[in-house]
């Protein structure tokens, strides 16, 4: 059946325009490899990249002057180049198709710095009402489910509302953008959230004013632990 619908609808790789010869994906194999992929050196908290070594458990400035709210964030590649197409693809331009490819780099990083165990329940980071009418898609949602079904956890896409729309914040600097995104989000049924591991999912985070925000939000409502993944990060 697979072979069939191969032949009929061939899967192209948006990256060299061949044919991709990984199963059930697009990126094929040669481009999937030469995304950036986040390895070590990273902050504890919120994963920035830091160059040269770094000790055990560092912590890195940013995180030392103002605390997120999330315990850990994690991306798995650099916001550039060919990821950020891709990306900029699935967000604007419904290139809904390339979801599995980015699930399974939200998957790869899941597995390598978290524990699924503890994980209750993932949530996409919301949109507000009118960019979702706009938009018609939240790109968060449909990678947050496509990773709960792959890691077998509740995906909660209701409980977390966006209830202020916040401009464009790429002006802005790190402690503007939390200005920016306070009160953003609210949690509507916090007896779903309440004592449980929350895995916030995103596709790109920059400063991370946004997961800080949401996951403010969450334990608010009294979430136990909150995690964050994003397929990329933007340096800034
Ligand atoms: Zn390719
Ligand atoms: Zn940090």
């Amino acid at each position: 059946m697979r072979r069939l619908a191969d032949a009929i609808y061939p899967r192209i790789c948006p990256g060299c325009g061949e044919a991709s010869d990984r199963d059930d994906r697009h990126i094929c194999w040669a481009c999937f490899a030469q995304i950036e992929l986040f390895t070590e050196s990273m902050c504890e908290v919120c994963g920035r990249f830091v160059t040269g070594g770094v000790r055990h458990q560092f912590v890195c400035s940013a995180c030392r002057a103002f605390k997120p709210a999330f315990d850990r964030a994690r991306s798995a590649g650099h916001f550039s180049g060919f990821l950020r197409d891709r990306l900029h693809a699935f967000k604007y331009n419904g290139a809904l198709w390339l979801k599995d490819d980015l699930v399974d780099l939200l998957e790869g990083c899941l597995r390598a710095s978290f524990e699924i165990g503890p994980i209750d329940v993932v949530v996409p980071i919301p949109l507000h009402t009118i960019k979702m009418r706009e938009r018609n898609y939240n790109q968060a949602a449909l990678l947050a489910e496509g990773l709960a079904a792959r890691i077998g956890r509740r995906y909660d896409g209701r409980s977390v509302k966006r209830v202020v729309q916040t401009e464009t914040q790429t002006h802005l600097h790190a402690a503007e953008r939390r200005e920016n995104m306070r009160g953003a989000f609210a949690v509507v049924r916090p007896e779903w959230i309440r004592q449980r591991t929350v895995l916030l999912v995103d596709d790109v985070m920059t400063t991370g004013s946004t997961l800080d925000a949401c996951a403010r939000a969450l334990k608010k409502a009294g979430a136990r632990q909150v995690w964050a993944v994003t397929v990329a990060r933007g340096i800034r």
